[in-house]
C-alpha cells in the first residue's frame, strides 16, 4: 500500500457514484486521469437505501470499470455490498470499499479480509454513520485479524440532528484517528454533505485536517445520474477542487498524487 499512500501525499480517490454505461465511465477516468488521479471509483454493486432506485450493473459494470482503468492507467476501487459478490468483486478491483452500511457487518468484513490475505489489497472501510470512532476502529480489526493489515479508513459523516448537510462530517475524526491508528484516512466530502457546493471547501478542510487524501464523485452529468447527482461534482468542479487542493496539501506538506 505504500505505492498509494504516503505521509507526504494527498491522495484523491474520484468518479461516479455508480457506474452507469462505457461512455460516462470513460469520460469520467478521462477527466480524473487527466487531472492526474490514480484511482478512479464507482459502484457496480450499489447499497441503495430504497430498493426502488437503481441498483447498479454488477459485473457488467466492473467489466466497464476495468475497461476505463486499463485505458487510463487508473487502479479501480468498488464496493464489496455482500459476502456473495466478494469474490467476483476482487476479480477486477485494486482497492475494496466497504461502505457506511456495512461497517458492522461482521461476518463481511471477515471474509473481504480473509479473501485479502494473500495480497493485502487494500480495504477502504467507511465510518458507520451512527458509529463511534472506538466501533469503527474495532471494525477495522475484523479486517487485519482476518490477514490483511491494509485498512483505509474513511470518514463519510455522521447522522446528527443537523438537516442542511445530508450527514455531518466529522473532521476531528481525523486527528483522533491518527493519535489512535496507524491505518490511513481518507475524507469522503460528497457523501457526507450531500451536496456539490460543499465538496470543494470540505475537501480543502480535510486536507488540512491532515487527512491522506479525499474521495469525491464526479459525473459528466450530474443533473441526468442514476445515483447521488445532487452531491456529483461536474468535470469543471472537479478540476477546480484539484487546483484548489493542491496548494493546501503543500501548505502541510504533500503533493497530490
Ligand atoms: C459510495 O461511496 O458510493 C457509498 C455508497 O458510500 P457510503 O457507504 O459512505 O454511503
Ligand atoms: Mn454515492
Amino acid at each position: 500500500m505504500d505505492d498509494i499512500f504516503a505521509p507526504d501525499r494527498a491522495v484523491i480517490i474520484a468518479g461516479p457514484c455508480a457506474v452507469e454505461d462505457r461512455d460516462q465511465v470513460m469520460e469520467v477516468a478521462r477527466v480524473v486521469s487527466g487531472a492526474g488521479v490514480k484511482i478512479l471509483r464507482g459502484g457496480a454493486y450499489k447499497p441503495r437505501t430504497s430498493p426502488y432506485t437503481f441498483q447498479g450493473l454488477e459485473e457488467e459494470g466492473l467489466k466497464l470499470l476495468a475497461d476505463a482503468a486499463e485505458k487510463y492507467g487508473l487502479k479501480i476501487a468498488t464496493e464489496i455490498t455482500d459476502t456473495e459478490n466478494a469474490e467476483i468483486v476482487l476479480r477486477y478491483v485494486d482497492i475494496v470499499q466497504i461502505g457506511t452500511r456495512n461497517m458492522a457487518n461482521f461476518a463481511l468484513l471477515k471474509k473481504v479480509g480473509k479473501l485479502t490475505s494473500s495480497d493485502h489489497r487494500p480495504v477502504i472501510l467507511k465510518r458507520g454513520f451512527s458509529s463511534t470512532i472506538e466501533e469503527w476502529l474495532l471494525a477495522s480489526e475484523y479486517i487485519t485479524g482476518a490477514g490483511n493489515p491494509n485498512v483505509i479508513l474513511c470518514e463519510r459523516g455522521i447522522r446528527t440532528f443537523e438537516t442542511a448537510t445530508r450527514f455531518t462530517l466529522d473532521l476531528s475524526a481525523v486527528p483522533v484517528v491518527k493519535k489512535l491508528s496507524s491505518h490511513p484516512i481518507i475524507v469522503d466530502a460528497s457523501h457526507s454533505t450531500g451536496n456539490r457546493d460543499m465538496v470543494i471547501p470540505m475537501s480543502r478542510a480535510a486536507i488540512a485536517a491532515g487527512a491522506d487524501g479525499i474521495m469525491v464523485e464526479v459525473h459528466p452529468n450530474p443533473p441526468k445520474a442514476l445515483c447521488d447527482g445532487a452531491q456529483s461534482l461536474t468535470p469543471g468542479q472537479f478540476l477546480r477542487l484539484v487546483e484548489e487542493v493542491r496548494p493546501i496539501a503543500a501548505a502541510v506538506g504533500r503533493s497530490l498524487g
